[in-house]
């Protein structure tokens, strides 16, 4: 076995995907010497993802990728049509228009190895960010200085050891740093094996352009717009269906000749998945995290898998920063997993919800639920918005996320504050305040990084009012640390907000 020298890194990331990709963007852009260890050499070519939401496209625009990743993908307005097998509406799940409370569109469609190749050219900005191809993690342990890594090409029998002070295992759902932190995994109700397909249109026979939950008892399907000529079809195996032959082009096609024929179209690849509902318990052992899949799993029926994975990457890693700078102590990263169980655990439990709804197969249980579903107008909902578990915020509206509304010069907020904390007062309030006092927090705030928002514009004095109160401290993630409607109070929120960024 050929032995190569030692490599070290201040933080590592197990694993390219989408996740692995994003946390990497964001730790880049903060400096930190940072390894991106991946056992494939290739982006991933089979699509999984096609949706993304407008708080994760929020991330894509802190990472200044916003516009590449516009380039890749559609927004979509119409939201997503829970229907019966007579094409009568169920439920709906609203879409937004194009400047909604993120910014931007709340849907986003596209194909994930797309997004993959735009995240990983974002990290070619970052020459403190090394990304090391074709190795696998093999063993990882515990050291004094952080986690030991042994790697092994993919190829040929190449080993290297790798030293950290950080790992972070974006290493999806069969991840070796979750079980090296040794979590038990809570199993959330739902498993069931889908049959995925990807379509490409060469001419379009009248296809929706929104998504479709075709609840039919006889076969539940999803139907899905993606981008251009890419149709996506998610068909639930039935009891009797083999997973082997079920994938092959003509035991396919017969499944949707209503909609599309070889005539319209050809297959891009069709693969079964079994989608699962899991969370792991435990997300931090020492200097050992989790993110995305490897923390958690939801059925697609939300879009929302990666989405979670995103919000991970974005409430870690200002975090991750801070600790490896030493400004802030370890325990705030205990915080990582507080804030975030509870947030995907809301989506998780209404994406199995709404796998009850759709994978109804008993034809008197479709009927009635159909009955109880048109009885009144066809219901409308939201994605959840859950506030974070507990952490690193207070009062009623810690925790809960800032929207991105423009400022009084028409500067969307996000863009003026950059993935740093934003303090936010209504102008009445600084006047009201002794002057002495506000040039204090303006000289220590501003001195640690925070960026003072002075002049917020209709839409967020508006937030104020209605959330009852005159100011607000927004984290890097663009969750609320806490509110003030007094400078004794402001004054409290600049150090718990000091103490993640000062020693
Ligand atoms: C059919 C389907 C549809 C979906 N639709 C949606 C959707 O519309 N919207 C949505 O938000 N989500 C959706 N998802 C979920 C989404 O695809 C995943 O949540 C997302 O890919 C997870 O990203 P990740 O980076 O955590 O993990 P992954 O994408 O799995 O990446 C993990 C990486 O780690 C690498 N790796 C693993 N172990 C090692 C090791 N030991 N050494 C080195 N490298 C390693 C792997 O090679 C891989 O590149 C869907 C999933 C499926 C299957």
């Amino acid at each position: 076995m050929n032995s190569r020298p030692v490599l070290d890194c201040q933080i590592a990331i197990l694993g390219y995907g989408p996740v692995g990709a994003t946390l990497a963007n964001l730790l880049g852009a903060a400096g930190l010497d940072v390894l991106v260890i991946e056992r494939d050499t290739e982006v991933f070519a089979q699509p999984r993802a096609i949706h993304f939401d407008g708080e994760t496209m929020r991330v894509f625009e802190t990472l200044g990728l916003r516009s590449a990743v516009e380039a890749i993908s559609r927004p979509g307005m119409k939201g997503m049509h829970f229907m019966n097998a007579a094409d009568e509406v169920l439920l709906v799940r609203a879409g937004t228009g194009l400047d909604g409370p993120h910014g931007c569109a709340n849907n986003h469609y596209f194909h994930q190895p797309h997004l993959e190749s735009v995240l990983r050219a974002g990290l070619e900005r970052y020459p403190n960010v090394r990304v090391l191809h074709g190795m696998e993690a093999i063993a990882i342990e515990t050291s004094e200085i952080g986690a030991t890594i042994d790697l092994q090409s993919a190829k040929d029998d190449e080993t290297r050891r790798l030293n950290t002070q950080w790992l972070v295992g974006c290493d999806g759902a069969r991840s070796i740093t979750r079980r090296v932190i040794g979590t038990p995994v809570d199993d959330l109700g739902l498993h069931q094996p889908w049959l995925v397909f990807d379509v490409i249109l060469e001419r379009d026979p009248g296809l929706p352009d929104y998504t479709i939950q075709r609840c039919d008892p006889a076969r539940p399907m999803t139907i899905c717009c993606v981008t251009e000529r890419r149709r996506r079809w998610e068909v639930m195996l039935m009891p009797g269906d083999d997973p082997r032959s079920i994938v092959r082009p003509e035991n396919v096609w017969p499944l949707i000749e209503r909609w599309v024929t070889p005539a319209d179209a050809h297959l891009e690849r069709s693969a079964v998945y079994t989608f699962h509902s899991v969370l792991a318990r435990e997300w931090r052992s020492g200097p050992l995290l989790i993110a995305g899949d490897a923390a958690h799993q939801t059925p697609p029926f939300l879009g929302q898998g990666l989405c979670a994975g995103i919000r991970d990457a974005a409430n870690l890693a200002w975090k991750l920063e801070r600790v490896a700078r030493g400004t802030a102590p370890a325990t705030l990263l205990d915080t990582y997993a507080s804030e975030r169980k509870p947030h995907v655990q809301a989506f998780i439990d209404l994406a199995v919800q709404l796998g009850d709804i759709i994978q109804t197969t008993d034809v008197q249980q479709a009927a009635e639920r159909d009955r109880r579903f048109l009885a009144g107008d066809a219901k409308v909902f939201e994605f959840p918005s859950p506030a974070l578990g507990a952490g690193l915020h207070t009062g009623p509206s810690g925790g809960v996320l800032f929207p991105q509304p423009r400022l009084a010069d028409g500067v969307r907020l996000d863009q003026r504050v950059g993935y740093g904390f934003a303090v936010i007062a209504d102008p009445t309030f600084l006047a009201d305040t002794p002057a002495p006092v506000v040039e204090n927090w303006q000289r220590r705030w501003a001195d640690a990084g925070a960026t003072w928002i002075t002049d917020p514009g209709p839409a967020i004095l508006q937030w104020l009012t209605e959330h009852d109160t005159r100011a607000a401290i927004i984290r890097p993630d663009r969750y609320v640390l806490g509110t003030a409607t007094t400078s004794d109070t402001l004054n409290t929120l600049g150090g718990m907000m000091l103490a993640g960024i000062e020693t």
